[in-house]
């Protein structure tokens, strides 16, 4: 999911749609804005489909005034994908009105919801993220940020949150810091309008001056005296999920001082330093594979070419809910591009491959235009563990990788050779030395069944996962 937050700027809602309108790559399934008027008024919209779909019409915008706004863009990761499930959440409290927007996952919020429900809340939607909702509803701190610490220290999982209330925008990470959540100014250095959002791309749109990112653990809060940050958790070896360079970030954000771009790069060069083959033309799996691609025919000395042309009306395949659309989808959007292929070795680079099926369609579909050897080469380490984390992976069984060796993965999608980065070539690309055990510095579980944070509601019942 992808989230904003905006603080005393004139025309919020316009704000928060545009920041939404960056991150749509991070969830296409619903948005939502909350805005906060005069007199502590709060005022939400929020739909199913994209954002340009929901607050494109002038109407829905000026029913949104206010100069503070949280927004959302859902991706479903947890319950379905009704209308109540779309965020941000809101509700009423003897303090006034409450708006939560979460990115990430919840790895208790079985446990926390039992007993929640067993004390006697009322639960609206069937997302995790509403959890926070009542923690904070029962919690016996008398203040918001109190109460919403107080919440903190109960959930275990993932979380970037913005929220909002009457008196503050209050923007928090978890411990680890597993998703990303960075901090930018509006109107110059002494100016007191702040936007918070999941990826710098979010600040850019709205001509945001990016400040830092928000720290794993930290609490930032924006209100009219400015902006103050906690850190109620101790400070802990941050866990940064790896898989956002690699795949779910846009390539135009910077995450940590790192270009998600830049990073790609580097990884289709290890790639290539790691498993080179002989080729005539190096061609990406647009769009995600295409800067690990260039990175790959630069250090290889291969042409570039784009030999697969993306038909840009299907929204992102892997996030289409059935698996029939899934495989539907495929076909819709990817067609070869001849002239590029027809007659020569050809090297495909991809970013992941999750249950293989996009690569099956495009090693086939690259065969039929006249390649005479495909070779796939990965940017990621094979997907063998399912996220927990945020990341809308599917169940252990149908991950190729967690039921295949790579030679039989090569069979399976079709290809004469196959190879992924490997771990340590995967942390040299984000500038390591390779992957540190003790201290990887990022979440890399679904590469290495290092869950970082363990698994609550799965270890007390697995088939819940
Ligand atoms: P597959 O067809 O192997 O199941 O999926 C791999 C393709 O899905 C890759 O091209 C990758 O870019 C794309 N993809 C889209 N969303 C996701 C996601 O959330 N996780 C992963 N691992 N891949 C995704
Ligand atoms: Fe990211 Fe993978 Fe960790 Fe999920 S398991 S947070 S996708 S690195
Ligand atoms: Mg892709």
């Amino acid at each position: 999911c992808g989230v904003v937050g905006i603080w005393n700027a004139q025309d919020a809602a316009a704000l928060a749609a545009l920041g939404l309108h960056a991150l749509q790559h991070r969830g296409q399934e619903a948005a939502g804005i909350v805005t906060l008027a005069e007199r502590g008024q709060f005022h939400s919209h929020k739909g199913r489909g994209l954002v340009g779909d929901n607050f494109g019409d002038a109407k829905v915008m000026a029913a949104l005034p206010g100069r503070a706004a949280i927004a959302h863009n859902r991706y479903a990761t947890t319950g379905e994908s009704a209308l109540r499930n779309v965020q941000p959440l809101y509700a009423d409290f003897e303090f006034g009105g409450l708006a939560v927007a979460h990115n990430g996952n919840l790895v208790n919020a079985f446990q926390l919801k039992r007993a929640l429900v067993r004390r006697g809340c009322l639960f609206q939607s069937t997302t995790d993220s509403e959890v926070f909702v009542h923690l904070i509803a029962i919690s016996l701190y008398s203040t918001v940020l109190d109460r919403l610490i107080d919440a903190l220290k109960q959930v275990q999982g993932a979380y970037s949150l913005v929220t909002l209330h009457e008196g503050a925008l209050i923007g928090a990470r978890d411990p680890l810091g597993v998703r990303p959540l960075v901090l930018g100014r509006l109107g110059g250095p002494e100016s007191n309008s702040w936007v918070m959002a999941s990826e710098t791309c979010a600040l850019d749109i709205v001509g945001a001056e990016f400040v830092r990112d928000i720290e794993p653990g930290e609490v930032v809060i924006a209100d009219e005296k400015g902006l103050r940050s906690i850190r109620p958790f101790g400070k802990q070896p941050s866990r940064f999920c790896i898989f956002e360079y690699i795949y779910f970030a846009r390539p135009d954000s910077v995450i940590e001082g790192t270009s998600v771009y830049n990073t790609r790069k580097r990884i289709g060069e290890e790639l290539a330093r790691e498993s080179g083959v002989p080729a005539d033309v190096v061609v990406p799996v647009p769009d995600s594979g295409v800067p690990a691609a260039m990175g790959y025919a630069t250090e290889a000395g291969i042409p570039f070419e784009l030999g697969i042309i993306r038909n840009h009306y299907v929204g992102r395949t892997f996030i289409e809910p059935t698996d029939q659309i899934r495989h539907l989808g495929v076909k819709l959007k990817h067609s070869a591009n001849r002239t590029m292929i027809e007659g020569r070795r050809v090297i495909l680079v991809d970013d992941s491959i999750v249950r293989g099926t996009t690569s099956k369609k495009i090693v086939e579909m690259v065969r039929q235009a006249g390649a005479t050897e495909v070779h796939m080469r990965i940017a990621a380490p094979p997907t063998t563990h399912p996220c927990f984390y945020g990341i809308d992976t599917p169940d252990r069984d149908k991950l190729l990788a967690a039921n295949n060796n790579i030679e039989e993965m090569a069979r399976f999608i079709g290809a004469d050779s196959l190879a992924f980065i490997s771990l340590d070539g995967l942390y040299r690309a984000l500038g390591h030395e390779g992957r540190d055990k003790r201290s990887p510095g990022y979440c890399d579980a679904c590469f290495t069944g290092d869950y970082a944070i363990p698994l609550a509601d799965l270890q007390e019942a697995p088939e819940r996962a």
